[in-house]
């Protein structure tokens, strides 16, 4: 398929991808049938794509047989199936997406299942939907990715096209970090997120929450009043972009609807529910609370009447058919304990009702009852104010949706608290009709103004303006993690050398330290209550007449040797037997070092660097080194556009912290000072992993790179930073 037309001034075409399509396809008589899918999502996102063009990538809904078409002819854009087969439909979308992501997103852990198998599946969905993205996105242009079913997807889309921008919005809540960390895989969906430009939630506080688990489960750097997360080098926005509803028009087919949707409207009068069913909408407990206003105020009875609508909803999943078997069973006890021979207090419809049908309902009714137990936004409440043309109804709504943030003036309830929420049904049926249109009246005019459209037009906004960068790491920022960490403690601070001291240039022997970076590095090393301690890939030597501080202590060669002041010498007893060999080996790479690749021996390590070597090159070259390497008894271990060969020995960075805190501190070292590590590499992933729970660990550079360090900080700069506070933090006082 053809790429969109270039996009000019933030008006140019757009990539939608969602996981169903504006288009629902059913199979008639062996054909496939097109409908447009109803929604506020597709009303509010075709007129942009209409109008911008581009392109709606999303699955149909169906499994399409090899025989069949799917029409992707829409007015003015284009659409793009992705097809899944029944299987993967099974654990991506009822698997993951609705048994993991739902339920945990919306803060129901105990029934949130974690299936290796669904994530597996969720991870090969993401990776297609982002390929058809990578297909069709403009270059620069944007591709807006909605909801849950796709949260790998910016991650992936970026590691193709690097060049686009992506927004998310994110439809459901987003939930709390003590939750969110229960899901096994929350740090690659929150790196997934990541890459996103702008990543968009209904209200602040899932905003913040998104925050929190940047923070501690990823390490990385937030700014909460701008609401941005430090990703790397770039700044990732996060905004509260609450959705709004096609308010004229449900406020219009209200206005059309004739008669009334309760027969002879006056007889009785009418608390709605209006839900898909779903455990999430609260609707046993709302019926239940219905039955604390019958015996609480018994006037209401044989007067009011709960018409509760439940729309069918994902009857694959065993919590939802169980679900329905419980209100089947709540309604005939409550209706065959308070029912007379002219009245039931309940009237349960389960199905789905056309629009202009449920228009009449929301209009006529006298209360709405949304008291989801957890709830994105909830349109609903929406839905039913705008429908107040003429007698004004009284919202009364959960505190724990979307919704309750910006619809203040409805009365609002936890939904868990039955007695509360019978009082506040019966306040909403006694209450006078001043009160009543003043309510109404001002959620209605705040609904009119914030509607679909002018949502779609805020993100679409927000997603043209370019991210501010956060600003620089301050000595503020290192005081807030370190001073509560360090107490009254001497500190051991641990430094990789290159990419952490300074950044990683064209040849090793280039790498200098800058004199403002030997000025902190300095500042901490002359203090009598700290330790400093280069722990390097380099060999000993080397790294030691780099630095040139004789009162540092040294780990040469990923920790084979180390030295220093107050500790005995140590080199590793096999260092001698591997160094006699890396000189055969060094010989042997001669073989594949082509292009600007060399090899540097070090004793009994050596590194085969490829840093100067074109991409297309790269891969055969690493297999071979790798190749070779394996072949000579060595450990082929990856860093910065290097392969390492290490002696296989079980000796890493990690195991030579572990010495030198004992040679210098004793076995009980954890009671006498606090550790700090900064490394950049994937060999000083050794040492965070080693270290967890022992130290403050930091990870410099390269966020998308996993990590097992507590903190992320994004350039040597930020390390220099970090040396400052700690060379001029206050004495341990006496
Ligand atoms: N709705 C519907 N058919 C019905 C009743 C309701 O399509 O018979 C719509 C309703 O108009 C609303 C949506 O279902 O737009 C429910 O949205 P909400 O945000 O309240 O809950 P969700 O189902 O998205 O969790």
């Amino acid at each position: 398929m053809a790429r969109t037309r270039r996009r000019k001034n933030g008006s140019g075409p757009l990539v939608v991808a969602s996981n169903r399509l504006p288009y629902t396809f059913q199979r008639t008589a062996g054909a496939l049938e097109r409908r447009p899918s109803s929604g506020g999502l597709v009303s509010a996102l075709e007129p942009a794509l209409r109008k911008r063009g581009g392109v709606w990538i999303g699955w149909p809904g169906i499994e399409v047989r090899r025989n069949e078409r799917i029409s992707t002819e829409a007015s003015g854009y284009e659409i793009e199936p992705v097809l899944l087969s029944d299987g993967e439909v099974q654990r991506f979308y009822h698997g993951f997406s609705n048994r993991t992501l739902w339920p945990l997103c919306h803060s129901f852990p105990a029934l949130t299942q974690f299936e290796r198998r669904d994530w597996t599946e969720y991870e090969s969905v993401n990776e297609r939907f982002a390929e058809a993205m990578a297909e069709h996105a403009e270059a620069s242009g944007l591709v807006w990715v909605h909801d849950y079913h796709l949260m790998l997807t910016p991650g992936m889309l970026r590691a193709q096209r690097p060049d686009v921008r992506i927004g998310f919005f994110l439809h459901i809540p987003f939930p709390p970090y003590d939750i969110f960390r229960l899901c096994p895989w929350d740090r690659e969906l929150l790196r997934g997120l990541l890459a996103a430009d702008v990543i968009g939630f209904h209200v602040p506080g899932y905003a913040q929450n998104f925050l929190d688990c940047c923070e501690r489960r990823l390490g990385l750097r937030v700014d909460r009043d701008t609401l941005a997360v430090e990703h790397g080098d770039r700044a990732v926005k996060i905004g509260a972009y609450p959705i709004g509803i096609e308010f004229d028009s449900f406020a219009e087919t209200a206005n059309a609807s004739n008669g009334t949707a309760n027969g002879d409207k006056g007889a009785e009068r009418i608390v709605l529910g209006v839900d898909r069913l779903d455990y999430t909408k609260g609707i046993p407990e709302r019926i239940r609370a219905f039955e604390r206003l019958l015996e609480l105020h018994p006037r209401h009875r044989e007067k009011v009447v709960l018409l509760q609508l439940a729309v069918p909803s994902r009857s694959q999943v065993a919590e939802y058919r169980d679900l329905k078997r419980e209100i089947d069973e709540l309604v005939g006890r409550i209706n065959g304990r308070f029912a007379t021979a002219s009245w039931s207090p309940i009237r349960y419809l389960y199905r789905s009702v056309p629009r202009a049908r449920l228009c009449a309902l929301y209009r006529d009714a006298d209360v709405a009852l949304v008291t989801p137990l957890r709830d994105g936004m909830n349109l609903v409440a929406k839905e039913f104010a705008a429908c107040q043309v003429s007698d004004p109804g009284v919202l009364i709504l959960s505190r724990m949706a979307g919704a309750a943030e910006t619809m203040r003036e409805a009365l609002q309830v936890n939904p868990f608290d039955l007695d509360e929420t019978a009082h506040v049904i019966h306040r909403a049926l006694t209450m006078d009709e001043d009160e009543r249109a003043s309510r109404m009246a001002s959620m209605r005019r705040r609904e009119r103004r914030d509607d679909v459209d002018s949502w779609v037009q805020t993100f679409l906004d927000a997603a043209d303006e370019p991210s501010a960068a956060l600003g620089a790491l301050s000595k503020d920022d290192v005081e807030r993690w370190l001073r509560p960490f360090i107490k009254q403690y001497p500190l051991c601070l641990f430094l990789d050398y290159d990419g952490t001291l300074t950044p990683i240039v064209d040849h090793p022997s280039k790498a200098k330290l800058q004199p403002a970076m030997r000025k902190a590095l300095e500042a901490c090393s002359r203090r009598k209550d700290t330790d400093v301690s280069i722990v390097s890939g380099r060999a000993l030597g080397d790294v030691r007449k780099l630095v040139g501080d004789e009162r540092l202590m040294y780990a040469g060669n990923h920790g084979l040797e180390i030295e220093g002041p107050g500790i005995h010498p140590f080199r590793h007893q096999d260092l001698g037997h591997y160094a006699s060999r890396t000189a055969a080996l060094a010989q042997e790479l001669e073989a594949v070092s082509s292009d600007g690749a060399w090899t540097e021996a070090k004793g009994p390590t050596l590194t085969f660097h490829y840093r100067g070597v074109p991409q297309a090159k790269r891969p055969k070259m690493i297999d071979e080194v790798v190749e070779i390497m394996s072949r000579a008894g060595y450990q082929a271990r990856h860093a910065h556009a290097a392969v390492e060969a290490r002696p296989p020995i079980g000796w890493d960075k990690g195991r030579a912290v572990l010495h030198l805190l004992r040679e210098r501190y004793g076995p009980n070292w954890s009671e006498s000072v606090r550790v700090i590590y900064v490394g950049d590499d994937l060999t000083d992933e050794d040492a965070f992993r080693f270290l967890a729970g022992l130290a403050l660990t930091f990870r410099v550079g390269s966020a998308e790179a996993p990590t097992a360090a507590l903190h992320r900080l994004s350039d040597v700069p930020a390390v220099q930073t970090l040396l400052e506070w700690i060379g001029s933090r206050p004495k341990i006082s006496a």
